[in-house]
């Protein structure tokens, strides 16, 4: 049968290539595989990596840099946040941080500008006439990843083990909730995008000794289980092409992002994701049939 205009994007925040295939997570990576370069992009900062995989280039080049990107995140706090930084610099407030969080003043989602989300592979689908589901993806239309960047940032300063277990139970949680979601617009879109913050907030809370590398490799298992599940056994079956995309890799003796991510595709692409910039080329190529005329 020949393999319809439907594509699936399955969004794993920080999931490792060399982890992936060290401990042959293999359900992630289907039929092809590969890694690619995004270390151009001056901060490796979750929103801005999938704002730029989303776009084809580097937002930073457009003006959606960390600074722009951090004071759009504020909202109407943007005032506020340009007048301490008039006054005090780059000094920080915890307590006022902290306020503004329980307040749930400050939310840490991340929108890109009307004039960036118009050139992203998603709006350009739309206007070619596909359905299009898109779920949590940063940059594009983030609702609760905020609440868990937030929370990630508090974990690192508490020093409890069984906190963060906790932590990344809850966001296991959420991220059965999204898969499920996914799932069911598997029926009726043509285009299905989703997004988990996981393996990346396992990677930032367990970082040092045998203990922590085990709860990653379970996080890693955990993800191999449930995608395969609720999205890649329903999607093969729907005759869906499936991408696995990540933002970046983890450096795991430096706790922090590495410059390659992951991809995995279980069709041919039209041409080797080399950086983040062939994605929404191989893309929009994957979906060129349907192109109906507005
Ligand atoms: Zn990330």
């Amino acid at each position: 049968m020949e393999r319809e205009n439907k594509l699936l994007i399955i969004c794993l925040d920080g999931l490792d290539y060399y982890l992936t295939l060290k401990w042959k997570i293999s359900k992630l990576l289907q039929k092809i595989h590969g890694r690619f370069y995004v270390g151009d992009i001056r901060i490796l900062y979750t929103p801005l990596i999938w704002s730029s995989i989303l776009c084809g280039f580097s937002v930073e080049e457009k003006g959606y840099g960390y600074e722009e990107a951090v004071r759009r995140s504020m909202g109407t706090l943007r005032v506020l946040h340009d007048l301490k930084k008039k006054i005090f610099g780059e000094k920080r407030f915890w307590i006022i941080r902290r306020l503004l969080i329980f307040l749930r003043l400050l939310r840490a989602n991340f929108i890109m500008p009307t004039n960036l989300l118009r050139e992203t592979f998603l709006e350009i689908l739309e206007d070619r006439g596909y359905k299009v589901f898109a779920l949590e993806v940063p940059g594009y239309n983030e609702i609760n990843n905020g609440r868990f960047r937030l929370k990630m940032h508090e974990l690192i300063l508490s020093k409890k083990l069984e906190d963060r277990m906790a932590f990344i139970k809850e966001v296991k949680n959420d991220t059965i909730n999204r898969f499920n979601k996914t799932q069911q617009a598997l029926e009726t879109y043509d285009v299905v995008m989703c997004y988990s913050p996981l393996p990346d907030l396992a990677h930032h809370l367990f970082l040092k000794g045998i203990k922590s590398r085990i709860l990653i490799y379970k996080t890693y298992r955990w993800l191999e289980k449930n995608v395969d599940k609720y999205l890649l056994k329903p999607a093969y079956d729907l005759n869906f092409n499936v991408l696995i995309l990540s933002d970046h890799g983890f450096d795991m003796k430096n706790f922090t992002h590495s410059n390659y991510a992951f991809w995995s595709s279980n069709v041919e692409l039209s041409r080797p994701i080399k950086t983040y910039r062939d994605v929404k080329d191989n893309i929009l190529n994957m979906l060129r049939g349907k192109n109906v005329e507005k």
